[in-house]
């Protein structure tokens, strides 16, 4: 794409950096020269940029309440092929790129999995050549950054944008849309019509922030458009006739501001209590209303036919969170193109896409009736219309009024984001097979009989450029001299590598590979934690969010197991193990929060106790993000993936492990099943309940954990150790989780699966043991780990949902 070369580019930086900061490049500091360093790349692609976004393709939007992009430098290069000319031109000036891609921040825009999902959905798209554009929200704030304080997590507001800026993006003020809250909706006959009125609404400005996506090697790229919220500019023309003057008087005028400003301050953690229920709302209602209006002005600018709106733009919704879109596009094509009610309902359920991410009852969103009427008054009567019109229909198939009651969108006073996702979209689809099943038969069965045209599954997965490509370079570079490049775009053609399963001077290097990155991250953690770890150890890794469905707590216990078996018998058999983990809790979720304090107290006395010859070590890395685990996947050889089954939908950590050559130990959920599908019996370790005894136990009982904790010596020994003093520094922590597990029974079954993973991984250490095979393993799971390229689950959801009968 590019015709520039090192001189050119250390010109352009030259000159930036006169224009820009007015001083010489010595003078610069790393902050400085990555401004510079990013605004010549946006130079340079910024034609190119233009032409995507003006290109006739069908296009696809893609809203997501969080997108968790990690840095970009390191993969903009990549993708534009420019990596060796910047950092030769970098060099002749005396700057180090290494230094300015560790110099980068880490936006924090998402909690987790479905966070990274968005980027790495996004990441394909381009690099497929797909014109599809994110939709977010540009936080003030976000994720809060985490620092543990005595073993306790401690959350510090997350200040991203200290410069006030962020070096990738660009802001178009000039696009502004204005989103209208609460106020009056009348509804007026006119010609035989109903038209709606919205007076003495509250306008908030949505100003967009644009972030380029560059594809991989194909100079394709799209846009990451985040909006800020903003008060009205009071110039902004004559609709403020029908909004509120909330400039009356100086304390109006703030309290105005602080209204505004408010929506896109900070992220919420999804998984935690609802306080902020409201403002929850309004954020997705903000992004929703923007990122809708401003589709359609762009589509109405290109003079194509509204009633053709769904073969040329589909919109695809990450979960409930942007849900809004359905009653916005209803309103927008009723109000303001004044399409008939059938004609709009037509064009929005064939326009939009749904993506279920969870079947936890307590993560499904729900919002109280008078919220949603005071908030927005006309969304809310169009909900109702929807449901009204729903209802009917269920009522002249079924006889049954429960089950009605059951399908409804609104009952018991609330408004089921689901149900509404369900209803008003053409497509419904899980994130990995097992996930897909259990909303066809059990989570959303009604659903399912009465449409089952509408559900399928995608399967998740990850980008394989940033996941492999970019951080573990080495592994790539092997890849590559064995089976050639293809792999880079097609993963498939990593089987290929099967065929070295046996040879020993592959596993060898393949060993050597790991081995390095061991000691990458070993020194990483003695200089940042001053803990030293044996690169020879084995590297147990469990990196995700805390939640007590993940059961980090069975991990724990494990260790504690592991430790007082070494306490008893100073010769037991085991090979030094490092237990990593990483993970943040949300503010709101006090039993994560005294998982994490055992957590960090167990390691404190295990670490610091002679006897066990530092058999075992335990970390726990602070402030767990995109960038750590960059660092971390690659240095793993044990993937912890052990949720209680049914409970993970799909997970993607598990994926970027097996990538990157780690063994998968896990139950048989999410998408752990399909790694088993891919790699056989003979290379990932499993342990625990089935889908089927899950689901049991859920319908019939029959679990007592305290019948265990009797009967068990082992458990016993483990669960007293959190109450009886064994672990110094345990406040009242240690008795909420004893109580979770005893007195409340259980709820995740870590203690019915607790023997069955002492077993497995038994079974790692003895596989640990005979290296050549472990490495054998190791390749044959990199070697069947191509399906799970988020490439892979792009071009499905492009053929069977956003472009089904059009590419
Ligand atoms: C991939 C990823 C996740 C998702 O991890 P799971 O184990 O699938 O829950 C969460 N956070 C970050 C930073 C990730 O990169």
């Amino acid at each position: 794409m590019v015709t520039f070369n090192k001189k050119k580019f250390k010109q352009l930086f030259e000159n930036k950096m006169y224009s820009i900061y007015a001083q010489s490049i010595e003078e610069a500091n790393n902050e400085q020269l990555l401004t510079i360093l990013s605004s010549v790349i946006k130079d340079i692609i910024s034609k190119k940029w233009i032409e995507t976004r003006l290109s006739c393709e069908k296009e696809v939007y893609y809203f997501s309440i969080e997108f968790l992009m990690g840095r970009q430098l390191k993969s903009n290069l990549l993708n534009l092929d420019i990596q060796k000319t910047i950092k030769d031109g970098l060099q002749e000036m005396g700057i180090s790129l290494d230094d300015l891609i560790n110099a980068e921040g880490d936006p924090a825009l998402g909690n987790g999995g479905l966070g990274r999902l968005a980027a790495c959905f996004l990441d394909s798209m381009a690099s497929l050549n797909i014109s599809g554009h994110g939709y977010g929200l540009r936080y003030k704030y976000g994720l809060f950054e985490q620092k543990f304080v005595n073993g306790y997590q401690v959350e510090v507001p997350d200040n991203w944008l200290t410069q006030g800026s962020y070096i990738w993006e660009t802001v178009r003020p000039n696009k502004a849309i204005v989103v209208k809250f609460e106020g009056k909706v009348y509804l007026v006959e006119e010609n035989n019509k109903l038209k709606a009125y919205h007076k003495n609404y509250i306008p908030v400005m949505a100003i967009p922030y644009d972030i380029p996506i560059i594809g991989y090697q194909n100079e394709y790229i799209n846009t990451l458009r985040l909006f800020k919220s903003e008060v009205i500019n009071r110039d902004f023309g004559p609709l403020t006739s029908n909004a509120k003057n909330h400039f009356g008087s100086y304390e109006e005028a703030l309290k105005y501001k602080y209204y505004t400003e408010e929506i896109s301050q900070s992220l919420y953690p999804n998984d935690s209590n609802y306080a902020g229920k409201l403002l929850r709302l309004k954020q997705e209602y903000f992004l929703v209303s923007a990122g809708m209006q401003d589709i359609i002005r762009k589509y109405k600018k290109s003079k194509l036919n509204i009633l053709d709106l769904s073969k040329n733009i589909a919109i695809h919704i990450n979960d409930t969170h942007p849900t809004l879109c359905i009653p916005e596009l209803m309103r927008i094509l009723i109000d303001e193109e004044q399409l008939s009610w059938d004609e709009a309902w037509c064009i929005t359920k064939n326009t939009i896409s749904y993506t279920n991410h969870t079947i936890m009852a307590e993560a499904m969103e729900k919002w109280p009736i008078d919220m949603m009427k005071k908030l927005l008054p006309r969304i809310y009567m169009i909900i109702e219309e929807i449901n009204r019109r729903y209802v009917q229909n269920l009522n002249n198939k079924y006889n049954d009024h429960e089950k009605i009651k059951r399908m409804s969108i609104i009952n018991h006073e609330n408004i089921s984001m689901a149900n509404l996702c369900i209803v008003g979209s053409h497509s419904v689809n899980g994130v990995a097979a097992l996930h897909t099943d259990l909303l066809k038969k059990e989570v959303l069965n009604e659903f399912y009989d009465d449409e089952p045209e509408k559900f399928n599954n995608k399967t998740n997965g990850i980008a394989h450029r940033r996941w492999v490509m970019n951080c573990n370079e080495d592994l790539s570079d092997l890849i590559t001299d064995l089976i050639g490049d293809k792999w880079k775009k097609d993963t498939l053609q990593l089987k290929e590598l099967e065929k070295y399963k046996n040879n020993s001077q592959v596993l060898s290097k393949l060993n050597n590979i790991k081995y390095s990155n061991k000691k990458r991250l070993a020194d990483f953690i003695s200089k940042e934690y001053n803990i030293e770890i044996n690169p020879n150890s084995i590297y147990d890794v469990q990196i995700k969010r805390l939640h007590a469905y993940k059961r980090q707590l069975l991990n724990v216990l494990h260790i504690l197991h592991l430790y007082h078996e070494l306490l008893e018998n100073p010769n037991f058999d085991m090979e030094p193990r490092t237990f990593i983990f990483g993970a943040k809790a949300a503010p709101g979720y006090d039993l994560a929060k005294c998982i994490i304090k055992f957590i960090n107290s167990v390691a404190n006395k295990i670490n610091n106790d002679e006897k066990i010859e530092n058999k075992i070590k335990v970390v726990f890395v602070e402030n767990y993000g995109v960038s750590l685990a960059e660092i971390i996947i690659p240095a793993a050889d044990v993937s912890e993936q052990i949720s209680t089954t049914t409970k993970e939908a799909s997970g993607t950590s598990n994926m970027k492990f097996m990538m990157n050559g780690a063994i998968t130990l896990a139950t048989l959920d999410g998408a752990n099943v399909e790694i088993y599908e891919q790699v056989g019996d003979e290379n990932i370790i499993l342990f625990g309940l089935k889908a089927s005894q899950v689901l049991n136990y859920n319908k019939y009982g029959g679990y007592s954990a305290l019948d265990l904790y009797n009967s068990n010596r082992y458990i016993k020994r483990v669960v007293d150790d959190l109450i009886n003093g064994f672990i110094p520094n345990m406040g009242n922590e240690g008795r909420k989780i004893y109580d979770s597990l005893i007195t409340y029974n259980d709820e995740y079954f870590v203690l019915r699966d607790f023997e069955n993973y002492i077993e497995a991984q038994y079974k790692v250490n003895e596989l640990y043991k005979q290296k050549e095979k472990w490495n054998s393993i190791s390749l044959v799971n990199i070697a069947n780990s191509g399906m799970f390229s988020s490439d892979r689950t792009i071009s499905e959801y492009a053929k069977y949902i956003w472009f089904k009968g059009v590419r």
